[in-house]
């Protein structure tokens, strides 16, 4: 911490929180008698190639943020977005002898992050969090933001690399999963609609999170409203269906992404309409009605591709995600299927609910 402009001395640091990409610790500063603490985190450098550059993203944004929310009236900015605390050299990032890679943020006290989704007040705060977030990036001046990881949505270059790794791989694999493969490939047109709607110019490309999960937003433990985004590695260029695709993704279902038995994911449409009510309270202002249109394809898209990415692995023999087993990313890539195929089934009618919230 001494690299750090932290004033007071050290207490001591525990690690913290259950994020699965970075190493975060909470530290403990006496400061005069009064303990205050920050998050120091170690950034994953095997998921992010360019610490600096991503760290240079983070910068920019936490202060665009910082400078809106002020703009809008609040009180207490500094809670309701992260704060970069530089270097003694101003820098945001601070790197080791080892080539580790340091940032260090404000504590935000009070607030907690949740794993699965409990209630509809959860899915509605989460919701409007994210796209207050992308309201307030939706201006932010100066060059486009580093891609921290080049091609993250590209959802038809996914399915073409599991193509590949599929032709590849050893029969007896190839076989174990023929129906989940058949899935995916047979719905190649579906994987390019959202690349190609930005390419021809229609859907625009904005500042998006990219990782919308319900403990990437910390929620007041008194007053059950979401204080603050957190978790911002991936904020990139973007589409907004992305966003709420993966909101929809991860907060529409009770169940754990590695759940064995299928029967228990269920897509949740009262966790779904109140994911559209929180969203649309703050992003409805600026969104195009092409993107309207294509917020609940997105929550498809969202766990189609995420479902290819499990199966990919899985045939490369886990290579990507942390796996506790061999099949842990069959079973993952199965649980995307079940929650994609329903969304699926109902998607027009979720289209005209969306669309009655929107009108409301
Ligand atoms: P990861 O990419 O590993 O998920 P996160 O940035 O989400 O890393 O941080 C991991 C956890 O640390 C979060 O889920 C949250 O509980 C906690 N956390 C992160 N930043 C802060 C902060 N500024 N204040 C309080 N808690 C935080
Ligand atoms: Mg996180
Ligand atoms: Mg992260």
């Amino acid at each position: 911490m001494e690299r750090f402009c932290v004033a007071g001395d050290f207490v001591e640091a525990c690690p913290y929180g259950s994020g699965h990409i970075n190493d975060t610790y909470a530290v403990t500063m006496d400061q005069a008698g009064r303990t205050v603490r920050y998050i120091l985190q170690r950034i994953n450098h095997r998921v992010f190639p360019d610490p600096p550059r991503l760290m240079e993203n983070i910068h920019r944004i936490c202060r665009e943020l910082g400078a809106g929310l002020r703009r809008d009236g609040e009180e207490r900015s500094s809670r309701r977005a992260l704060t970069v605390v530089c270097t003694r050299e101003g820098a945001p990032v601070h790197q080791d002898d080892q080539g580790g890679f340091w940032r260090v943020y404000y504590f935000i006290e009070g607030a907690l992050g949740y794993d699965v989704v409990e209630n509809h007040r959860q899915a509605f705060e989460a919701a409007r969090a994210f796209g207050e977030f992308q309201r307030l990036l939706a201006d932010l001046p100066g060059p486009r933001l580093h891609e921290t990881i080049p091609g993250f949505h590209d959802t038809p270059r996914r399915l073409e690399r599991f193509r590949q790794v599929f032709a590849e791989a050893p029969r007896p694999r190839r076989e174990a999963v023929r129906v989940e493969a058949e899935f995916f490939l047979s719905r190649h047109d579906e994987a390019s609609r959202l690349v190609s709607l930005q390419r021809q110019g229609l859907l625009p490309e904005r500042v998006t999170h990219n990782d919308t999960k319900l403990n990437n937003v910390l929620i007041d433990q008194e007053t059950h409203q979401a204080v603050c985004v957190i978790d911002l590695d991936t904020v990139m260029p973007g589409l907004v269906p992305y966003d709420f695709g993966d909101l929809v993704r991860t907060s529409t279902t009770r169940a754990v992404e590695d759940e064995r038995d299928l029967e228990k994911v269920r897509f949740d449409r009262e966790f779904f309409l109140a994911l559209a009510r929180g969203y649309l309270s703050s992003a409805g202002a600026f969104l195009t009605p092409l993107e309207r249109e294509h917020l609940v394809f997105g929550g498809f898209l969202m766990t189609y591709e995420v479902g290819v990415r499990f199966l990919t692995d899985y045939l490369e023999g886990n290579v990507y995600f942390k796996t506790a087993y061999d099949e842990h990313n069959l079973v993952r890539a199965r649980t995307q299927i079940a929650l994609a195929s329903q969304i699926e089934a109902v998607r027009g009618e979720l289209e005209e609910e969306l669309a009655q919230i929107d009108r409301a």
